[in-house]
C-alpha cells in the first residue's frame, strides 16, 4: 500500500519524489524526512526531520512501536 501511495506522492517541499526508507519517507533533495505515525506518513513540514539529524537510536525505538 505504501509503495503504491509513493507513486502518487511527492514532497511538499520541493515537488521531487519522495523515498521510502525503514520508518521515513526521504526527500533527498530537501535532506528531510517525513516520520511515520500509525503507518500513516505525516508529510507536514512542519513536522518532517532533519536527514542528517536522525540517528540510529531514533529509527530503532519507533520501529518497536510498529512490531
Ligand atoms: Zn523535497
Amino acid at each position: 500500500m505504501i509503495k503504491q501511495l509513493l507513486n502518487i506522492l511527492c514532497c511538499p517541499k520541493c515537488n521531487n519524489k519522495i523515498e521510502l526508507s525503514k520508518n521515513f519517507l526521504l526527500c533527498k533533495t530537501c535532506s528531510i524526512a517525513y516520520p511515520f505515525f500509525n503507518n500513516i506518513p505525516n508529510m507536514l513540514i512542519d513536522d518532517a526531520l532533519d536527514i542528517n539529524k536522525i540517528d540510529k537510536k531514533l529509527m530503532h525505538s519507533i520501529n518497536t512501536n510498529k512490531q
